[in-house]
């Protein structure tokens, strides 16, 4: 039977447009599906709509950023890394500069010149590009024999009986986190179809909401340069030192949204979950006792209050005061040893218990998904099924803030490109649902 395309790519993303891309200029006829109408939704909002493509670190240690996923990248970064991916993007007319962190933006601070450079990449390399087409299944023959493993032959899509023939299938769907964009987790239910098992997805660098009333009067407070500590059933289990955001519902900030992974999976389980802020990281515990003494020494008659002011946001003053049972208007001179080695514990260890998280409408990025023992990290072919290839986020990958989550979708995208279209040359076609061989049509290409 004829088919439709050498390589299908389900889902229009970052790794989705770069897959069909890459298997195109490997000499694949390459067919991109994507549901929403038009292709990149998610990647156009990516770094606040300015798309931090990458990071300028060095690719050797970049595993470590990936809570998730991190060694499973080695040959994937190995074809295509950080450097190689600025090349590209600079080939296709996209310079780019570094900002803080290491972190590679475009110099046009535009996501859409991004989005519009991968769509040229793909469609200049002859991949053609079908949008609001929604893949519903995947087709697949059973194996010769019954040890043989099943082969997927193609895809089908809503509304339409036939399947889309193909030698090779690559599945670019994304996570499940700004289902809006599209990434809704359809590629778990394909995956389960071949026996894939799917890690449970949940939502990370996502905000934090937590019970704390207080909060209410410091929403929108930003401190730099503190700690926060995530506590799972009284065990401290991260720490990280940075940005933190206050807002009405509970916690946000680049430390935080670092904190949500494991933070999420702890509230799942109904584990006891609390973040414990340290205003003054850079001094020990004698040294803010010392430095509280000072302060409300010199205070002398002023009020409580009024003394903490060189030492706190005004608007964190009156949360303290509160939290160590404290009044606001009592002298400052007159706090017994035990009320200010009470204030001075809660400088280092202000607590907050959280309640739950904003979920996947507010997630960067899923935790979870197709589980990474079951693809072969050099080329992302499934183990279950021939014929399958996987890229981006929908795999058990998930990175840090600062570039890596596109980098990981890119990499991955790049060998599931060049391995489906090598493949695809090299399957024997055409492919009938029942007949999984009759005669071998291969054709050789150069990669
Ligand atoms: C707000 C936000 C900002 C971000 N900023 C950054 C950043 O600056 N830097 C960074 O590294 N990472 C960032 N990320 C993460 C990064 O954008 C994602 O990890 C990356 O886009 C994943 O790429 P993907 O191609 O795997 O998935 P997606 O980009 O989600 O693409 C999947 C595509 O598949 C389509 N699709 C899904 N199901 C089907 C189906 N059944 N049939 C057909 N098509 C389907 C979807 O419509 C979608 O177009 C950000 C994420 C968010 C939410």
């Amino acid at each position: 039977m004829k088919r439709d395309a050498d390589v299908i790519v389900v889902g229009g993303g970052a790794a989705g447009l770069l897959a069909a891309g890459r298997a195109a200029a490997a000499g694949s006829r390459v067919l991109l599906l994507e549901k929403n109408a038009e292709t990149g939704r998610k990647l156009k909002m990516s770094g606040n709509g300015r798309c931090n493509i990458t990071n300028i670190g060095d690719i050797r240690d970049f595993p470590a950023h990936y809570p998730g996923g991190g060694k499973f990248l080695h040959a994937a970064f190995h074809r295509l890394d950080n450097t190689a991916l600025i090349d590209f993007f600079a080939a296709l007319g996209v310079k780019t500069k570094v900002e803080r962190g290491g972190r590679v933006f475009p110099v046009s601070d535009d996501a859409e010149e991004v989005v519009r450079a991968l769509r040229r990449y793909a469609q200049a390399a002859g991949a053609l590009t079908e949008t609001e087409r929604r893949v519903t299944r995947l087709a697949v023959a059973a194996g010769e024999n019954t040890a043989a493993r099943p082969r997927v032959f193609g895809v089908y899509v809503a509304g339409e009986t036939a399947p889309r023939r193909s030698g090779a299938v690559i599945i670019a769907t994304g996570g499940a986190a700004f289902p809006g964009t599209g990434a809704t987790g359809d590629g778990y239910g394909l995956g389960k179809e071949v026996g894939h098992t799917v890690r449970t997805p949940l939502p990370a660098l996502v905000p934090l909401r937590a019970v704390e009333s207080w909060l209410a009067g410091v929403q929108g407070l930003s401190l730099r340069n503190v700690k926060a500590a995530l506590w799972i059933n009284g065990r401290k289990k991260q720490e990280e030192f940075g940005e933190l955001l206050f807002t009405h519902f509970g916690l946000s900030g680049p430390i935080i949204l670092t904190l949500s992974r494991e933070a999420a999976r702890a509230l799942e389980e109904g584990a006891e979950t609390e973040v414990r802020v340290n205003l003054k990281p850079a001094l020990t515990a004698e040294q803010v006792a010392r430095r509280l003494d000072r302060d409300l020494r010199q205070g002398g008659a002023k009020t409580l209050k009024g003394a903490l002011e060189q030492l706190l946001p005004k608007r964190l003053i009156p949360v303290l005061i509160d939290l160590a049972a404290l009044s606001p208007e009592q002298k400052a001179a007159d706090l017994r040893r035990e009320e200010r080695r009470r204030l001075a514990a809660l400088l280092q260890d202000l607590p907050l218990r959280l309640t739950g998280h904003l979920g996947f409408g507010a997630a960067v990025i899923t935790a979870g998904g197709i589980d990474l023992t079951e693809v072969q990290p050099a080329t992302m072919a499934s183990k279950h099924a021939d014929g399958l290839f996987w890229a981006g986020e929908v795999l058990d990958i998930d990175g840090v803030t600062g570039g890596y989550n596109l980098q990981a979708a890119f990499s991955t995208a790049f060998l599931a490109g060049e391995a489906a279209a090598a493949y695809s040359s090299d399957v024997i076609a055409p492919l009938s649902p029942s007949a999984a061989c009759s005669s071998s049509t291969k054709r050789s290409k150069s990669l």
